[in-house]
């Protein structure tokens, strides 16, 4: 059973537990078409992943379940999907920032380190002047809910109010005035989140081939969603023509299957084009 670095709490238990679906062709389809469905990156992330999860939390999955989960979590998830349909070994090219020149570095997703969520995940109290203020993790419901703002300070507060609040509050609709943390205090709440969210690794150190200087490359989470379905529409295609199926009974097989059948079908048509070739005296 797969483990999220961080976890969610169902009923005052924290479960970590998750597994993906089998990579079937409806699984590429909904990849590559998630783009058309949500209106931003996390409402993408959000609409993949409830996609991809057969279980979540000991749990079926829901795009509510999945909106509930920490950023670092849904960002582990995407990097695993990603492993999960195909652990590559990723080519990227990269300009050194210190002498300008190109340069080739592989990696592999699986390789990248994760840091797993700290004792307090998914919530801290932290003490100021103003009071005990409780400090929570974001969570894939706060990115959607700030993706439309476009000016990045007013997404930073808005995200601020969401995360932090009077641990004690006396009345129900209580809102954290965020103008009452000076800068030193907005670094010690950033700091206490940081030290319990979960993360994977957004960029790698390598060194320049040219000069030798150590150059961090980003590697993006969502790196799976650029995927193209690539052949998958002419294998749906080979597939219905010869077997009769419908679109939705190909999308269903496993990826593996799907390929067996198509290696099968080339065989028998490689076979009837060698018979050709006989026939036709071509080389
Ligand atoms: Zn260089």
């Amino acid at each position: 059973m797969m483990q999220l670095p961080g976890g969610l709490y169902i009923d005052g238990v924290l479960d970590k537990r998750f597994l993906f679906k089998p990579v079937t062709g409806q699984l590429e389809m909904a990849l590559s078409e998630s783009a058309l469905l949500a209106n931003s990156l996390p409402a993408r992330v959000t609409k993949i992943l409830s996609e991809a999860l057969e279980m979540l939390a000991g749990d079926v999955v829901s795009e509510k379940q999945v909106r509930a989960l920490s950023v670092g979590d849904r960002q582990f998830l995407m990097h695993r999907l990603a492993i999960h349909i195909d652990d590559a070994l990723l080519w990227l090219t990269a300009r050194c920032g210190e002498c300008g020149e190109a340069f080739d570095i592989s990696l592999r997703l699986s390789e990248l380190p994760v840091k797993l969520a700290g004792d307090a995940f998914p919530a801290t109290v932290v003490e100021m002047p103003s009071g005990r203020l409780k400090v929570r993790v974001p969570t894939g419901d706060d990115q959607e809910s700030i993706a439309s703002v476009r000016d990045d300070s007013r997404a930073m507060q808005m995200l601020l109010t969401r995360l932090i609040s009077f641990e004690i509050t006396t009345a129900e609709d209580e809102v954290f005035d965020l103008a009452s943390l000076d800068e030193a205090q907005l670094t010690t709440i950033e700091t206490a989140v940081e030290a319990m969210a979960p993360e994977v690794a957004s960029e790698m150190a390598t060194h320049c081939p040219h000069c030798e200087m150590e150059n961090r490359i980003p590697i993006s989470p969502y790196g799976c969603m650029t995927r193209s379905v690539g052949e998958l529409f002419s294998e749906i295609h080979a597939l219905a023509a010869n077997y009769h199926w419908s679109e939705q009974e190909i999308l269903a097989l496993p990826r593996g299957r799907r390929h067996t059948y198509l290696s099968l079908l080339g065989r028998q048509q490689g076979m009837q084009s060698r018979g050709n070739h006989v026939d036709t005296g071509w080389p």
